[in-house]
């Protein structure tokens, strides 16, 4: 078969960065959407620096920014200590064009991106097409998918799964996806109350100790989303009560009335990673390969970096510059799954065991190694280069 499209399943953040990458450099793709629209729900909320030096060599950053917060500063807190580490991402202005973190919410970079992609030629973007089968032979693959009009299909070159963390495409090609599922669920919920009138220099992203709980404060479209823990055996209906609600933003801030909420969400939260991204001409991205606790806001970000990592071996192998393409893939594959090891699941893991530290001298000590690096320059810049991704991204580029 001469190369006829690269299909994508999915047009979630993933999905749609893929999709640009690949139609801007004139290769022909086709998007399969589950669902009738693109999604809008309340998950990723960070972009990080590097992620938007991405957006913008694909034209789509400075819109985004117009729609975002842009956060040059943000915190390590404690209830009773107050502000623990202040990180000021301006010490990478060597290192990126946008030394911020945007507070954007995903859905936006999706429709801005599903924009362009409906008024480009070589692009078809199908929604309510959910993808239900994958085969390939040394052609190409073949792509089942059920919509309104019944079960279909349509042959590609390539495909990306881009389907998210229960992705069908992993589960069928017998791709393990290896980790673990924590017990307890976490909460988010919405409010328009001011919190920085009772939390003193509070920046728009704020991750807080208390001596026996921990919480995230996150500024997003006018709106502050407070993330906690429950505990493990609560159930979805008890979290998402409202007097559970209201308890647990009264021990946050105490106000004597009931808080206003816009939204609430309760979710499970995994740390797992697949066991390949490269199955012969079917490629995992995003969540469908690596998930994560968004402590951090790592994956979304590390999923666009797959995106444009792979989408630059596909253009390479597509304009014959690289052979059958096998070992290019490899090295999407050798490239990216360490970094998802060794880099996200690692920081996200102990994001997670500093804030549920509950031991006083470990805990001091974290906060003393925090407060230390952040008053030293070279130290907080490091820390920055890590908890930003740039390092991951260095990393990645010399391996495989
Ligand atoms: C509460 C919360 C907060 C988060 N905050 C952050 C953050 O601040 N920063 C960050 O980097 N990450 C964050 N994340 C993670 C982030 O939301 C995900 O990493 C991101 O959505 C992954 O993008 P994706 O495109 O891989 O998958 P998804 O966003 O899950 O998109 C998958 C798409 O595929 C479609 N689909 C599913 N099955 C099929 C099928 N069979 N056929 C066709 N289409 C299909 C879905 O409808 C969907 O549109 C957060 C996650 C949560 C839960």
């Amino acid at each position: 078969m001469a190369q006829n499209r690269v299909v994508i399943a999915g047009a979630g953040p993933v999905g749609c960065v893929s999709a640009l990458s690949l139609a801007k450099a004139g290769i022909p793709v086709t998007i399969l959407e589950a669902g009738e629209d693109l999604e809008l729900d309340l998950r990723a909320s960070t972009f990080h620096p590097p992620t938007l030096d991405m957006l913008d060599q694909l034209g789509v950053a400075n819109e985004l920014i117009d729609q975002g917060l842009v956060c040059p500063r943000w915190q390590y807190r404690d209830t009773k200590e107050g502000i623990i580490a202040d990180w000021n991402l301006g010490l990478l202005n060597n290192y990126t064009r946008h030394p911020f973190r945007l507070q954007a919410e995903q859905f936006r970079l999706t429709q801005i991106i599903m924009k362009r992609l409906k008024v480009m030629s070589n692009v078809e973007v199908r929604f309510g097409c959910r993808v239900t089968e994958t085969k390939q032979d040394g052609n190409g693959v073949t792509v089942g998918f059920d919509s309104d009009f019944g079960a279909d299909s349509l042959r590609g070159t390539y495909l990306i799964a881009a389907e998210g963390g229960s992705s069908h495409t992993r589960k069928t090609q017998g791709i393990a996806f290896n980790g673990l599922t924590f017990p307890e669920m976490w909460l988010i919920v919405s409010t328009p109350f001011d919190f920085t009138q009772h939390f003193e220099e509070l920046t728009p992203i704020a991750y807080v100790t208390e001596p026996d709980d921990w919480f995230v404060f996150v500024f997003v479209s006018g709106l502050w989303r407070v993330l906690v823990p429950t505990k493990p055996g609560d159930t979805p209906e008890a979290i998402l009560e409202d007097d559970y609600i209201q308890a647990r933003l009264q021990k946050i801030c105490a106000t004597g009335q009931n808080y206003e909420i816009a939204h609430k969400t309760a979710y499970s939260v995994h740390q797992r990673v697949a066991e390949t991204y490269v199955h012969g001409r079917i490629f995992l991205a995003g969540d469908a390969a690596h998930i994560n606790n968004p402590l951090g806001g790592m994956g979304m970000n590390g999923g666009i970096h797959d995106a444009i990592n792979l989408c630059e071996k596909i253009i390479k192998v597509w304009s014959g510059q690289a052979g059958d393409g096998r070992a290019e893939f490899a090295r999407y594959d050798a490239q990216r799954r360490p970094i998802a090891h060794e880099y996200v699941q690692r920081s996200t893991l102990q994001n997670k065991q500093m804030l549920e530290e509950q031991n006083p001298v470990t805990r001091k000590k974290r906060h003393d190694d925090l407060r230390r690096t952040a008053s030293d320059p070279d130290a907080a810049r490091e820390f920055l280069m890590n908890s930003s991704m740039i390092r991951a991204l260095e990393k990645a580029a010399v391996l495989g």
